[in-house]
């Protein structure tokens, strides 16, 4: 008896797993390359995404790692992060599905996080050589990877030699005569004035005043002068010749402070200067601003400006996280963001991101959470349109907020501070303590923020649609907790994307949607699964259903 109930459970195992197969084959989406594993992972989405591959990208709808390289890898054992550290990690960085990398300032500098500039055509020494920089720059094309270099225009540091050349001739110049251009144009390299202007510090020994926005140490350049752009074109001439893909501008909103105008006109100038060196040059400038300014800026025909409205503690993102506003509110900001971006500059890209180095890490954003709302937060970033960055560390829900080192913690390759790759922390970090374990950790758990962080690019890079779509509200679907939306972007390749924000399970009805819709892939935070029949689609709490458009019949 117990013989035959054991053939009995064997057949109906059998035939169930063929069923679950067939339904594998009729429902996953997207170039599918190998059959479906039967030995079923409890998590939906690891056996379901499985044959999901990325779309072929040569544009600038990229996913991009931004990396911090003092605290990210050391390769040397002297606690720094450097160049070969970060060339060790590439395997690391392409296997989370990144396909561009943004390092933050690699020229020499006095400080830790090198935002003030002594040599824009030089490494720092604890970062490596220009070797190290010129091979990391060949193994991330190899990759099919973009590199973006930090240029930090705004400001030098005032141990650059143009600053030291201006202020050793004005500490020389007698008080009664004016600095003559011919004897030192550096004079002209900066603002200096007899008058404490706002944003004017004394300069020590004389008595004059230089413009230094940000901190004494970092007098700003004098952007509108020629002399100055002609340095700026050969500096970026210069990077272009060696490879680099494109620029990160740093401050944009800074170069003349206050002036929108003459801002716009700078990066006019920037972007023909880049663009007549290597037409397919990318920039993306920081503009720590709100939408309208953004949009302002957009007319330069600057590729893409951070989209800082949807970003850290008080954007969008947190708002809808944190109940603030309704996940619906969620789509109608992309859709304004996409009208007054679009109308600015037709062939933007935006570059949404969720957090950087300036900002707190987003772990601390929901105190309560111990994993989902901060995945679901970040699935909200990388399902925006554009040229999506992700800040490193934030795939593990690394912590750090209040000063700004506890934002740059060592990356949390392992529990022990001693491991291979583990940098020192900066100078006067806080000791953060981390919410969630260690990459060595979550590699080991499939519920895990890092591998939650590969499916969602792994989505993100199969459907072009939803990098490079524009965004159509879907308000028969969307509500308080549910944001529905179609991302249009080519015939049979639009999607329609239905996140559940909430911790309670949601029940759609998809019929108001015209077309033949097949659950193509799914993103679940817990071992509940998504099911998706005659039109009636079960969402569990914090999960993410992409549908695709079959054709009919
Ligand atoms: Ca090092």
């Amino acid at each position: 008896m117990k013989r035959f109930l054991r053939w009995i459970a064997s057949v109906l195992c059998a035939v169930l797993c063929l069923l679950a197969y067939a339904q594998n084959q009729t429902t996953t989406g997207g170039g599918v390359g190998e059959p479906i594993s039967l030995s079923s992972s409890p998590v939906q989405m690891i056996d379901y995404n499985k044959g999901l591959e990325p779309a072929a990208c040569d544009d600038d709808y990229r996913t991009t790692y931004e990396i911090f390289v003092s605290s990210f890898c050391d390769s040397d054992g002297d606690g720094i992060g450097d160049l070969n550290g970060v060339r060790q990690k590439l395997d690391y960085i392409c296997d989370l599905g990144f396909d561009q990398i943004w390092l933050t300032p690699v020229h020499p500098s006095a400080t830790y996080h090198k935002y003030d500039v002594d040599d824009y055509c030089a490494i720092d020494p604890s970062f490596g050589t220009m070797e190290d920089y010129e091979a990391l720059l060949q193994d991330c094309h190899e990759r099919g990877v973009r590199v973006l270099l930090d240029l930090v225009l705004n400001h030098t540091s005032d141990t650059h030699p143009w600053f030291v050349a201006a202020t050793d001739y004005l500490r020389a110049l007698p008080d009664d005569q004016e600095p003559v251009f011919e004897d030192c144009p550096y004079v002209w390299y900066y603002t200096f004035s007899r008058e404490p202007y706002d944003g004017f510090v004394p300069l020590e020994g004389t008595s004059w005043y230089y413009e230094a926005r940000f901190w004494s140490e970092m007098p700003d350049l004098n952007l509108g002068n020629d002399v100055v752009r002609d340095e700026i074109a050969s500096i970026v001439r210069f990077w272009l010749e060696k490879g680099v893909d494109g620029f990160r501008l740093d401050a944009v909103t800074s170069y003349v402070t206050g002036n929108p105008e003459a801002n716009v006109e700078f990066l006019r100038f920037l972007k023909d200067t880049c663009t007549s060196a290597k037409p397919d040059c990318y920039l993306v400038g920081e503009a720590w601003t709100d939408r309208p300014t953004i949009a302002t800026l957009y007319t330069s025909g600057i590729d893409s400006l951070f989209d800082f409205p949807f970003a850290d503690s008080e954007g969008v993102i947190r708002q809808v996280m944190n109940g603030g506003y309704a996940a619906s509110d969620y789509v109608k900001a992309m859709v304004s963001a996409e009208e007054a971006y679009g109308a600015a500059n037709p062939s933007y890209v935006d570059a949404p991101f969720y957090t950087n180095h300036d900002t707190a890490r987003s772990a601390g954003f929901y105190p309560q959470d111990d994993g989902p709302a901060t995945k679901m937060a970040y699935a909200l970033s990388l399902f925006m349109p554009g040229d999506s960055f992700v800040y490193y560390g934030e795939e593990l829900g690394m912590k750090g907020s209040g000063k700004d080192e506890n934002k740059r913690a060592p990356m949390y390759w392992s529990d022990d501070a001693s491991a291979p790759g583990m940098c020192a922390a900066p100078e006067g970090m806080d000791d953060v303590q981390m919410k969630f374990p260690s990459l060595e950790a979550q590699m080991t758990d499939d519920l895990s923020l890092w591998r939650w962080f590969g499916e969602v690019v792994r989505v993100r890079k199969a459907f072009p649609a939803i990098a490079r779509g524009t965004t159509e509200a879907v308000d028969a679907v969307s509500d308080e907790g549910v944001a529905a939306f179609v991302r249009r972007y080519a015939d049979g390749e639009d999607v329609l994307v239905v996140m559940n924000l909430r911790d309670q399970a949601a029940q759609k009805d998809l019929s108001a949607v015209a077309g033949n819709l097949r659950l193509a892939a799914v993103l679940n935070t817990s071992e509940e699964a998504i099911a998706f029949e005659n039109n009636a689609l079960s969402l569990p709490a914090y999960s993410i259903a992409v549908l695709t458009f079959d054709a009919q019949g």
